[in-house]
């Protein structure tokens, strides 16, 4: 019997934090440089709308925790809740890695694109796919949405309307021009020196990702900026990243 209401617990637990709109502390703006995308060994195709600008471009606003929750947590929690009857939860069943982001908060709210037609061609501009699998956008912004726009407690067109708003702020690309960084097949640049020129350019930190090309060289390919929970202003990142940066980067030509 013991058992039968600790799986009852545990169901209705899981049903819960995967239909309800998770809390998060802050957003992060994710935006790509292509040629960075496109020079991997998985290589890159151009939308249907051609080849995008040489500029970043939108990856998706991501709702974020402040603190992840670890596996040992959830395991502890669910173990409190279930009392003697959670001993036989291990962290497998809560999940090793613990989360950092909610995700895929509502199933049941697709991307309506008559909801953003009036954002298509901002979208196609500044948040275009280079993603081989179909081409379309549309698809892109669609995945988007459904992992990581649910959780954002924003309509869909504010959603759009708003990563499209904070990128619009600051042109990254102008951004590290002005310090001196500029796409080149040979060049590398600090890495420190490109935060400092977002810092200094966009008056907030953000954190960098990096990725390796072709020939396994190291490149600046995603820039997160953090946002506030209302995803209309600029804050300090409030957590450093694992990045697979080193200190010297490239920024290849797109
Ligand atoms: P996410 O799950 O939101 O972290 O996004 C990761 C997924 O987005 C991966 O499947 C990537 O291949 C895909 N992705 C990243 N950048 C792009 C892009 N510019 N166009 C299309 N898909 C992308």
């Amino acid at each position: 019997m013991k058992l039968v209401i600790a799986f009852a617990l545990l169901f209705s637990l899981l049903a819960a934090s995967s239909s309800t709109a998770e809390k998060f502390d802050f957003f992060y703006l994710v935006q790509q440089w292509p040629g960075s995308f496109c020079d991997t060994r998985q290589g890159c195709c151009f939308p249907d709308t051609g080849k995008p600008a040489a500029g970043f471009g939108i990856h998706g606003l991501w709702p974020n925790y402040a603190k992840c929750r670890s596996g040992q947590q959830g395991l502890a929690l669910a173990r409190a809740m279930l009392g003697d009857g959670g001993a036989f939860l291990s962290a497998a069943t809560v999940g090793r890695r613990g989360k950092c982001w909610p995700e895929y908060c509502d199933e049941g709210n697709p991307l309506r694109p008559w909801e953003i037609r009036d954002l298509v061609a901002s979208l196609d501009r500044d948040w275009p796919t280079l993603s081989c699998k179909s081409g379309r956008s549309l698809e892109f912004w669609s995945y988007e949405w459904k992992k990581h726009g649910t959780c954002s407690n924003l309509a869909q067109h504010d959603y759009f309307e708003r990563a499209l708003a904070l990128k619009a702020e600051h042109d990254l690309a102008a951004v590290l021009a002005g310090a001196g960084i500029v796409p080149s097949d040979t060049d590398t640049y600090a890495l420190s020196s490109v935060s400092d020129a977002i810092a200094r350019g966009t008056g907030f930190t953000a954190n960098l990702e990096c990725n390796r090309d072709a020939d396994g060289e190291v490149q600046l390919f995603q820039v997160y900026q953090c946002v506030d929970r209302e995803g209309k202003e600029l804050i300090d990142c409030p957590l450093a990243m694992r990045s697979k940066c080193t200190d010297q980067v490239k920024l290849p030509v797109f």
